[in-house]
This record gives structure tokens, C-alpha cells and sequence, in this order.
């Protein structure tokens, strides 16, 4: 039988899990023999999609075009507006590369794969944000074929009700995923296979880094991959299965939140209406949850922009806001490969929050009452706090080769190799040392 590939990304897993998932029995039984690299250095800003896109292209962020979750916008909507459907990447993905290895390819919530034209079975994200739309018309319009529809309707009862009149869920929408994902094995057996669960990424959000819901968390997923394994068992695939779990960013507990739109208000660079809506912007912040992404109304008008900068600069110096330094494009391009339309980066200590709103404080102490406790989140400098995984096991991968330290964008070719094919556009390297 064709080797298969299964990818699950536990989105915000960190090194410091792999211990205790080793004492739960589905985790050991599939990696106690397992390839690993202990520390995968993300992308800036270390945050989901551009992470995610990444971890399917190989290439860095200003290459593949995803900087942020969503789109910039300068407004107040009150929606989410967050990236679906696969034709904003500009470069090639493992999907492509799996379809010219003769492979069936499927993917099951991983960031933007919306009508990706190399993926045979597709069930895109879908979350509480979209319910203008009912499950079954936004996996239509993504991409879902009869195959993965009939995945989603064999398991709407692992919804949340607020979704789905069948939904029981309690635990968001982990529970359907993982049951579209073995829906899939068993009836479609795809060769590759690429899944996002979000359990261990929304617990260190609500609960902090390691709080108590991070083990639940975890010991949800060692069931889940219980699930996978008898799916893959009834299937016939087990033994010929490359399992891969793997990572895009870790969290940090954050102390502050701060509001760089309401310092670039009081500089002068953003009006803010009677009504409380943008009259009108020079400098313009885009949150990336623990950084912010400076856009210039003009980014040629060299006065402006030298007056920004000289500003952003003072805020770094006054040392109160948890601002640690201002990248230019160029400079953030040459050490992280990011770059696009803004004109700085603004990095923190990684125990500061930032938030896009324009009204408000400029800054929030949190975690000071009861209220409002000490929680996680991403989107600072790769290099800050507890780091992503990768981890393998299977046919392709050699037993306990270990790697200390890899790249984000060495997944993908790694990926590509498993399959036999390459990915040209790549910025990253084949991990042989992990390989067979
Ligand atoms: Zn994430």
C-alpha cells in the first residue's frame, strides 16, 4: 500500500506538553518511537494563519502574502472577517505537491483551504462568527464535495447547539472536527490528510499558559487520537500512516493590554469621530494579538513617515508600554522574511496584549482582581516563550531521531519529501535528519 500522511496541527501545543502526553496511552503507543524536533521556531507574528500558511507553503509570511489572521481594515464592524478561502496565497502549497505525487488529498480546518483546487475533500473552518450562514451552506461554498458533506451531516450531533439543532456539543467545535476527520478515514481513506484543532489554543487563552484547562485540553486530545486510531485501524491504514502532530505558535501570559491606536490618536496621526468611528487616519495600527502592524495612510510621504517612526520610537523609550522595538518593513523582512503594505512592526515583552480599539485607555494593567485573570496569547517574536512541535512516527521517519531546533518553514518540504516530491518555492529545508 502508498504510504500515507496524516498531519494534525494541535494548534498553541508547546515543548513542555510532550512530557505529559507521554503518560497518556494513545499519545505513547503512536510517538513513544517518534522523529521529533523539540523546538520549532515560528514565524513573526507568531500567530495561526500566517503560521499555518507557512506550515503548508514553507515559505515565510511577506512571500506567501498572510500576515495576519484577517484583512486590514480601518473600521469597526463588529465581524470577524477572517481569511477562508485559499486563493489569497500566493505560492505553492503541499497540497500541490501532494497531487503531482498521485495522492487524494483532504483537509479538515486547517486555515485557508477554502476551494483549494488541489484538495479533493475539504471541510474549511467554520465557527460561531459565520452563523449568517448554516454549516451546511458555508462547507458548500468553500469547497465541501458529497464526500465531506457527508462527513459534516454524519456528525452534526458533535456541534454546538447554538450552530445546529442535532449540536450537543460543550466543548466547541474540537469535538466535530476530530469526528469529520475519521469520517473521512474511514470512508475516504485520503492519502494525505491535514487537520487544525483549536482545544489546546483556546484553554491557554482563557486559562493561561499551563492552567487547568490546558490538562483537560490535553487529555481530550490523547482520546481524540484514540478516535483517529481506531478510524485509521478500521480503515486499514495504521501501520502505512506517516503521523505527524505538529504546532504553529506557543502562548505567553500576558499582564497588560495596551491600545497603540489611542497613542497614535494622542500623537496626532488618528481623529477619532464624536461618535466614536475613525473620521480619519495618517498611521493606522492592525493588532497581531501580542504585536501591532503600523500602516502609513501614504507610505511614500517620507515626512510622514519619518514623523511616525521618531513616535513610535518615544513610545519604545518611555519603557511603560510594553513596546520593545520597532521593526521597519526592510528590517522585519531581513530577520523574520516578513513584509507587506504596513511600514513597521511594533514587537512587546511578550506579557502585553494588544488591542486595535481607538477609544478607551491607552493602557490596561490585567490579572489584578479576580475579574480578570492572567490569560495566554501569541503573536510576539518567534523567539519568546515556550515553543511549537514537531512530531512524527511512521514508515517515512526514523525512530528517535531528534532534532533540537527547526524551522517553521522546513515543514513543508519535510512534508513534501515524506511524499517523494519537492516544493520549489519553499524558503526551508528537508529535515533528512529525521527521514529514512
Ligand atoms: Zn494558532
Amino acid at each position: 500500500m502508498k504510504q500515507k500522511l496524516f498531519v494534525l496541527s494541535m494548534d498553541a501545543m508547546v515543548h513542555e506538553d510532550v512530557a505529559y502526553m507521554m503518560t497518556k496511552p494513545n499519545f505513547r503507543k503512536i510517538m513513544e518511537k517518534r522523529a521529533e524536533v523539540e523546538k520549532v521556531l515560528s514565524v513573526f507574528p507568531a500567530i495561526t494563519y500566517p503560521a499555518h500558511t507557512t506550515m503548508m507553503t514553507g515559505c515565510y509570511p511577506g512571500k506567501h502574502g498572510i500576515y495576519n489572521n484577517v484583512p486590514f481594515k480601518d473600521y469597526d464592524d463588529k465581524k470577524k472577517h477572517w481569511y477562508l478561502d485559499s486563493k489569497v496565497i500566493r505560492v505553492e502549497d503541499i497540497f500541490a505537491a501532494a497531487k503531482r505525487a498521485g495522492c487524494t488529498t483532504a483537509s479538515v480546518y486547517w486555515p485557508i483551504t477554502g476551494n483549494n483546487p488541489n484538495v479533493d475533500y475539504i471541510i474549511n473552518e467554520y465557527f460561531f462568527f459565520y452563523r449568517d450562514e448554516s454549516p451546511e451552506q458555508a462547507f458548500t461554498k468553500m469547497g465541501a464535495d458529497e464526500v465531506a458533506m457527508k462527513a459534516v451531516r454524519d456528525n452534526y450531533e458533535f456541534l454546538p447547539p447554538r450552530v445546529h439543532p442535532e449540536g450537543k456539543s460543550k466543548l466547541g467545535f474540537d469535538p466535530f472536527i476530530m469526528a469529520c476527520t475519521c469520517s473521512l478515514i474511514r470512508d475516504a481513506k485520503p492519502d494525505v490528510l491535514l487537520v487544525h484543532n483549536c482545544a489546546l489554543d483556546s484553554a491557554r487563552h482563557t486559562d493561561g499558559v499551563f492552567g487547568k484547562s490546558v490538562f483537560e485540553a490535553l487529555d481530550r486530545t490523547d482520546a481524540w487520537l484514540g478516535d483517529v486510531l481506531a478510524a485509521m485501524t478500521d480503515a486499514g491504514t495504521y501501520e502505512d500512516t506517516n503521523f505527524v502532530i505538529l504546532s504553529d505558535h506557543g502562548q505567553m501570559d500576558y499582564e497588560k493590554r495596551i491600545r497603540p491606536n489611542v497613542l497614535l490618536a494622542k500623537g496626532g496621526f488618528l481623529d477619532v469621530a464624536p461618535d466614536g468611528t475613525v473620521y480619519d487616519w495618517q498611521a493606522f495600527a492592525q493588532n497581531n494579538a501580542m504585536s501591532a502592524s503600523v500602516y502609513l495612510r501614504d507610505p511614500n510621504n517620507k515626512k510622514l513617515y519619518d514623523k511616525v517612526y521618531a513616535y513610535l520610537q518615544k513610545l519604545v523609550d518611555e519603557k511603560k508600554w510594553g513596546l520593545t522595538k520597532v521593526y521597519t518593513t526592510e528590517e522585519a523582512k531581513e530577520k523574520y522574511g516578513t513584509y507587506g503594505p504596513f511600514s513597521f512592526m511594533l514587537a512587546t515583552d511578550g506579557k502585553t496584549s494588544v488591542s486595535e480599539a481607538w477609544t478607551e485607555d491607552a493602557i490596561e494593567i490585567l490579572g489584578a482582581d479576580e475579574q480578570k485573570p492572567l490569560c495566554g496569547t501569541h503573536g510576539y517574536e518567534p523567539e519568546l516563550g515556550p515553543q511549537p512541535v514537531f512530531l512524527a512516527h511512521g514508515p517515512a521517519f526514523k525512530h528517535g531521531a531528534v532534532l533540537e531546533n527547526a524551522k517553521l518553514v522546513d515543514i513543508a518540504p519535510t512534508l513534501a519529501a515524506v511524499l517523494g516530491e519537492t516544493m520549489p518555492e519553499a524558503d526551508g529545508r528537508v529535515l533528512t535528519e529525521l527521514l529514512k
